[in-house]
């Protein structure tokens, strides 16, 4: 109607045809620029945005740090990082979560916890964080860069982007992970109860894994790559004391033997060069983890291994409104109960810290 009333109103007022046209090429330009304008302004607004409460990553930290942050109105935001789920994901069945009194298979579970956060209200982000400005004055935004081209100013961000555990990278173990080849003795080790099992690793984990195991199973064969273990000397005497232990110092493994379920590994000497069949159900690789902190490098307080330091019991690091929570700073007990018992902490200390803005 507008459009018509002024269309008429230009007929009568405009002398020629001719004006009327040169006129209404001039609106047509302007109102094109006009929208223009708008749609890039819209474009830039949805690349920017504020959160109260940034949580990045979705394991049983960050989601339990989500369920928590929702119900105390912090309106979290969750972006799940490259694997959705985190660690989780790649496990079967999870026997020692409470609550599962007939376990859980790990990405059944991570679904679960990721509902139970949404049922709060938090959203839930299939997305990477590929850049982070912390800021260290207490009560500024901090900047986030989303997927290389969003841009997020975030009040208070937890931490919760895990630790990936180390490889040795042969295609066999690859192909059976989950199939016998497993990262973590406690989380897994109970399905090999009675049977013949091998760790790989020489560090303190490898040393406490394998002594867990050997309370479980028949047989642990400890595969170390040098002449000696990289262990404390407490962890040594204990894995020494232990007599259905055997430790195969110089050795390597050169293949993981079975079709769909470890069946057997091939261990070569690297002084001799001679190579053994061991055969085994399960394997064990305890070469260490890997923090999953390097877009923090350099703008947070971290250990010498990359784990971010937390405050005496809290998950304050050393920038206001920063929280971290499981393994991301958590070298020790690296148990998904842990990590989500730190989540929920960190939602706590985020919730005071807004309370004192
Ligand atoms: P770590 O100390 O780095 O030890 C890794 C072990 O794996 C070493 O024996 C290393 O051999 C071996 N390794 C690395 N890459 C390998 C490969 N490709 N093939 C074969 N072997 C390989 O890692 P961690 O044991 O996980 O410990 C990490 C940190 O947590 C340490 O500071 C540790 O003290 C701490 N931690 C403490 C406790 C505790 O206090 N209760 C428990 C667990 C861990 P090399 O020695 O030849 O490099």
């Amino acid at each position: 109607m507008v459009i018509f009333f002024s269309l008429t109103k230009e007929l009568i007022l405009t002398k020629s045809s001719n004006k009327l046209i040169n006129r209404f090429k001039i609106n047509d330009e302007i109102s094109l620029i006009k929208t223009i304008f708008f749609r890039f302004a819209l474009y830039i607004f949805s690349l920017m945005e504020n959160v109260k409460c940034l949580i990045i990553g979705s394991g049983p930290a960050g989601y339990t740090a989500a369920i928590y942050a929702a119900r105390a109105d912090l309106n979290p935001v969750v972006y799940t990082g490259m694997e959705p789920g985190g660690q989780l994901t790649t496990t079967t069945d999870v026997d020692n979560f409470p609550g599962y009194p007939n376990g859980i298979e790990g990405p059944i579970m991570m679904q679960e916890l990721q509902k139970q956060a949404e049922r709060f209200g938090t959203d839930v982000r299939i997305g990477h964080v590929t850049r982070v400005e912390l800021n260290s004055e207490k009560g500024k935004m901090h900047t986030v860069t989303i997927d290389e081209n969003k841009t997020l100013y975030a009040k208070t961000i937890i931490i919760s982007t895990g630790a990936s555990a180390k490889y040795l990278g042969l295609p066999s173990e690859q192909r059976l992970i989950g199939g016998g080849v497993s990262a973590c003795a406690v989380c897994d080790g109970f399905f090999y109860k009675d049977q013949e099992v091998a760790i790989v690793g020489g560090g303190d984990t490898a040393a406490e894994e394998a002594t867990y195991l050997a309370n479980i199973c028949s047989k642990v064969t400890m595969i170390i790559r040098r002449n000696e273990m990289r262990a404390s000397k407490a962890m040594q005497h204990r894995v020494n004391k232990t007599n259905n232990i055997e430790i195969l110092y110089e050795s390597e493994i050169c293949e993981v033997l079975g079709d769909n379920v470890v069946e057997a590994i091939e261990v070569v000497n690297n002084k001799t060069e001679v190579k053994t069949k061991i055969p085994i159900s399960g394997l064990f690789i305890a070469i260490g983890h890997q923090p999953n902190t390097g877009i923090f490098r350099g703008q947070i307080e971290m250990d010498d291994l990359g784990y971010i330091i937390t405050k005496g019991k809290s998950t304050k690091t050393n920038i206001p409104g920063v929280f971290a929570s499981g393994d991301v700073q958590d070298k020790e007990y690296r148990q998904a109960v842990t990590a989500a018992g730190t989540g929920c902490m960190a939602a706590l200390d985020a919730e005071r810290y807004i309370g004192t803005l």
